[in-house]
């Protein structure tokens, strides 16, 4: 008998009918003996409405009342889950954040869990109840409603199974595993058996949303075992593991991930003496705004170029910021750029191989695709492109790296 914190996503939520066949599930792992603890999101497509609506009456609403707002999405969905368990005579309990007491601190819309108070939760399952726990939720200590970020309710199923000491947190999903890539963008994806925190938390920062990354970041922490799989049909799905796999055929690179959600600011002719990039930088930083790439010319005349990307939505305000830096400095002008992508190939295999970066450039090259910036660290390498080759890229990556090929061979 095993202890499992097993979440179920947006479209395994998404209607009535998905959710009697997530109680169906849920039912068959009871029947055979095991505590289960379930979290769930809002159906899907919920709390993009919810966001929507609060967006047609402010522009920018506290973030205070967003989080009130939106975790009412998770709060149906956990009444209606426990619904279709008691109609399979099911004892199940269903709790919201506050209630199961996920306490966060008070950054509301981006808030992290500090503490899980995981006695009643065990004295609920001592009782034989399925305790159904509304994900992407909790409270501060002055008991506001707090979230935890976009795709948050993965981590609060992470950090549950921390907390309960689960043997292993199951995030249900639409798709079977992790892929080498998002099979979206790419048919020739195919799902890996296993892959390591290291990577997985590369794969999730560079883009691959199909897991938060602090959900991640907090398995690999308190190394809860982890498992992506699907909902919609049988099968092993993805270990997310400490260990590397053993299998000497390991690919160098084993996945590749990719995002539109940045944008590119470049300012111009700016003086080559010290201090200049932390000038540039500094008011970017103390506006709050995160800085990714930063690429810094060699000097020509004297002066030099300076380019950083930024997330999308902040480009407006970055752009502003530095068009105020630019007078100061007496710089020539300042560029923005938000059709850009990120494409990035990550890979633990990286350490032990040289020529990675070449073959990315190659396989860029043939299909005429120009690199904009570049960025590695020891497990990936990354390269800013022209938005429209996105798709292009990580496809040619794909085959370029032989993950195409992994997949006629099974
Ligand atoms: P949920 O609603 O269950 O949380 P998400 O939409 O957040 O589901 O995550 C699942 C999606 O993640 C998949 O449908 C897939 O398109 C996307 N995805 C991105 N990268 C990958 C990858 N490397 N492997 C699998 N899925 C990926
Ligand atoms: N419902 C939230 C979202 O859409 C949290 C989640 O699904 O994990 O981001
Ligand atoms: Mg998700």
């Amino acid at each position: 008998m095993s202890l499992f914190v097993q979440k179920f996503g947006g479209t395994s939520v998404g209607s009535v009918e998905r959710i009697e066949a997530v109680a169906e599930k849920v039912a068959g792992f009871v029947e055979n003996g095991h505590d289960i603890v379930v979290v769930v999101s809002a159906m899907s497509g919920e709390t993009n409405r919810l966001i929507g609506m609060a967006n047609e009456i402010l522009e920018h609403p506290t973030p205070r009342e967003m989080d009130v707002l939106v975790s009412t999405g998770e709060q149906v969905t956990i009444a209606l889950l426990c619904m279709a368990l008691h109609k399979r005579k099911i004892d199940a309990k269903s709790y919201t954040g506050g209630q199961v007491k996920i306490l966060t601190d008070d950054a509301h819309t981006k808030a992290r869990i500090q503490q899980i108070d995981s006695e009643s939760i065990h004295s609920d399952l001592k009782n034989n109840h399925v305790v159904v726990v509304a994900g992407f939720q909790g409270v501060d200590e002055n008991g506001n409603i707090t979230t935890l970020g976009r795709g948050g309710s993965d981590t609060t199923a992470v950090a549950l199974a921390a907390a309960l000491e689960a043997d292993e947190c199951q995030i249900y999903t639409d798709v079977d595993g992790v892929y080498t890539t998002d099979p979206r963008v790419c048919e020739k994806a195919h799902r890996m058996e296993r892959i390591t925190f290291e990577e997985m938390l590369e794969m999730a920062s560079l883009g691959s949303k199909v897991l938060q990354i602090r959900s991640v970041e907090f398995a690999g922490k308190y190394s809860v075992p982890l498992r992506v799989l699907s909902s919609f049909k049988e099968g092993p799905g993805t270990l997310i593991s400490l260990e590397e796999s053993s299998d000497m055929e390991q690919p160098v690179i084993s996945g590749i991930a990719f995002t539109r959600d940045e944008a590119k600011l470049t300012i111009r002719g700016v003086p080559d003496i010290p201090g200049v990039a932390s000038k540039v930088l500094g008011p970017i930083s103390d506006a709050n705004i995160e800085v990714d790439v930063i690429v810094q010319n060699i000097a020509a005349d004297g002066t030099t170029d300076i380019t950083f990307t930024v997330q999308r939505g902040e480009m407006a305000k970055a752009s502003q910021i530095l068009d105020n830096t630019a007078q100061e400095l007496g710089a020539r002008e300042v560029l923005s750029d938000d059709k850009i992508a990120k494409v990035s190939i990550v890979g633990v295999g990286m350490r032990s191989h040289a020529g990675v970066a070449s073959t990315m450039f190659q396989a860029l090259a043939a299909d005429n695709i120009n690199i904009q910036l570049i960025t590695t660290s020891e497990i990936k390498v990354s390269v800013v492109i022209d938005e429209k080759y996105m798709e292009l890229a990580v496809r040619s990556l794909h085959s370029a790296f032989g993950l195409d090929q992994e997949q006629d061979q099974e």
